[in-house]
């Protein structure tokens, strides 16, 4: 029998469109490209990590038919889980902490997902959302995808985000840029390009109140200054994902540039996105200037706007966190 050409929901995660981003090109003279990882099947880069952890342990053995997958997670990495384990039998225990968009939590219930909201701590707190998720796994020996330390998450933006991006820029990218939550797409994507060509930079675009600036730079983890609306961003750790990976060039971007940037792509170009996105497309207009026109810079367009309109896209929130809504681009970059 011939194999069908009609396929499930997994195998349309990935292979994402490479949008122009038209003012910042022309601003820099340089292309401005962003992948669209809002357009997977859950709406985010986050997809992609799920299906690669997913599929590394079924093959491994340890994710057994029937199973159940715990993750700690801001909202993307459980709702890409959710899709994919829905698809194929999987029951999903997802662990947020109270700090992330409501909307994260109820589209995750919507979904399916049994949903643990837990106050906010910082990692070496026992009570951090990714502890618990890990000590409710060990309890109930439920598979613990852990995204942060498990490498099938870069592996998969090696086999699949740094090809496409090869590919769709026919070999002229050279810059990637992206911020880290795991690090498993600035890792994976920078790794493979810089295989097909040494001199693709590799580029890390943090928000503030993170580490990685610093460890990228300095090699130490002890900027703690500021903080950042961004979800999904802002790591304070050398990750397994980000284990020696080499970063040429890192930049710390205000959360006001990176809002600047959202809100002129929603206004001016039709492109609806979060505010990691902003920070991710920031960090490549940074890299242009200082590198000067005829690039091919590529960046990640993490995910939508949809489940920040409550924030990011209400005037109330907008005014009480100090953000202004309407500044030029030219008074930001
Ligand atoms: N942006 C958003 C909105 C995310 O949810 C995440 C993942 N937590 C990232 C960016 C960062 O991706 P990664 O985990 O691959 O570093």
């Amino acid at each position: 029998m011939r194999r069908s050409k009609y396929h499930g929901v997994s195998h349309f995660i990935g292979y994402t469109p490479l949008i122009r981003l038209r003012r910042l090109s022309e601003l820099t003279g340089s292309e401005i490209l962003g992948k669209a990882e809002f357009m997977n099947p859950g709406g985010s880069v986050k997809d992609r990590a799920a299906l690669g952890i997913i599929e590394a342990a079924e093959v491994s053995g340890e994710l057994k038919p029937g199973a159940t997958i715990i993750e700690g997670t801001a909202g993307n990495t459980g709702i890409g889980l959710t899709v994919v384990g829905q698809a194929r039998g999987y029951r999903t225990v997802i662990v947020i902490p109270d700090n992330q968009s409501p909307a994260k939590v109820e589209l995750l219930r919507a979904l399916g997902a049994e949903v643990k909201v837990v106050p906010e701590k910082p990692y070496k707190d026992p009570g951090n959302y990714n502890k618990v998720a890990q000590r409710l796994a060990q309890e109930h020996g439920y598979f613990w995808a852990n995204q942060f330390d498990n490498t099938a998450n870069r592996q998969i933006h090696y086999r699949t985000t740094g090809p496409e991006i090869w590919d769709q820029t026919e070999g002229r990218v050279t810059a990637f840029v992206a911020s880290v939550g795991t690090g498993g797409t600035l890792a994976g994507t920078s790794t493979f390009l810089k295989e097909k060509n040494p001199r693709v930079a590799a580029v890390c675009a943090d928000p503030y109140g993170a580490a990685m600036w610093s460890w990228f730079k300095n090699h130490n983890l002890e900027t703690k200054d500021g903080d950042s609306f961004a979800e999904g961003i802002g790591q304070g750790r050398v990750t397994k994902n980000i284990e020696g990976l080499e970063i040429d060039e890192a930049y710390r971007i205000e959360d006001q540039t990176a809002f600047t940037i959202i809100q002129q792509l929603r206004r001016e170009e039709g492109i609806f996105l979060g505010l990691s996105s902003g920070i991710n497309i920031a960090g490549a207009v940074r890299y242009a200037r200082q590198k000067g026109p005829g690039q091919t810079i590529v960046t990640i367009l993490c995910d939508s706007g949809h489940k920040y309109i409550s924030k990011l896209f209400n005037s109330e929130w907008i005014e009480k966190n100090g953000l202004k809504a309407d500044l030029s681009l030219e008074s930001v970059l």
